[in-house]
């Protein structure tokens, strides 16, 4: 009857909701290491490429106290559709609060380094308001590459937040790649 389908879409909307961030639609932290081990392993045993991508908004600490949490939270959202429409078919995930971060299977450094300049580009020109005010949005990014910068999966996590930090260090609205 009526309730074994009502159950049939409970039980969906309950594995997506721990699969997916509510706020974004974007994968959580926990699955996309998931993926990550995975994806690890796929490209150690076919000897591929594998990027990474660790993204962190700028002054969102700023942002929230000038717009307010849904302000903030509206930024977020927008960010993320910006990363879906850069991106259409790689694993994006929320990562923290205001962190994101990118798996991108077989692809090289170089290439990896393009995508990340592209996002930054994309992020700094998205003209959006927020109650009738421009929000000027930046994105920081940390790159980093398998087999380039590491052969271990949680040191390629590591050297992208590295990356990542020295994108910060050097003023922000940056791509940083990975030191090998
Ligand atoms: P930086 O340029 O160095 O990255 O500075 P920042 O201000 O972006 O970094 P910081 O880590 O100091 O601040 C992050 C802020 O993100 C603090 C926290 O209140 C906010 N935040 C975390 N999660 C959410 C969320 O889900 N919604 C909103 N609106 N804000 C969030
Ligand atoms: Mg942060
Ligand atoms: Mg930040």
């Amino acid at each position: 009857g009526s309730s074994a389908i009502s159950n049939a879409m409970l039980y969906e909307k309950t594995e997506q909701l721990a699969i997916k961030d509510s706020l974004t639609g974007l994968f959580v932290r926990r699955y996309f290491f998931e993926r990550l081990k995975e994806e690890h392993r796929r490209a150690l045993l076919n000897q591929k490429n594998l990027s990474f991508l660790m993204c962190d908004l700028d002054h969102f600490k700023e942002c929230n106290d000038h717009f307010g949490h849904q302000g903030g939270d509206l930024m977020l959202i927008q960010f993320a559709e910006i990363l879906r429409q850069c991106l259409k078919g790689s694993l994006l995930a929320r990562y923290g609060g205001e962190e994101f971060a990118i798996l991108l299977p077989e692809m090289t450094k170089a290439e990896a380094t393009k995508i990340a300049e592209t996002i930054r580009k994309t992020v700094e020109k998205s003209s959006f308001n927020i109650r009738r005010e421009a929000v000027n949005m930046t994105v920081s990014i940390g790159v980093s590459n398998l087999p380039d910068d590491t052969l271990d999966v949680e040191n390629l996590v590591q050297k992208a937040d590295q990356a990542l930090y020295q994108a910060k260090r050097e003023g922000r609205n940056r791509a940083c790649v990975a030191i090998s």
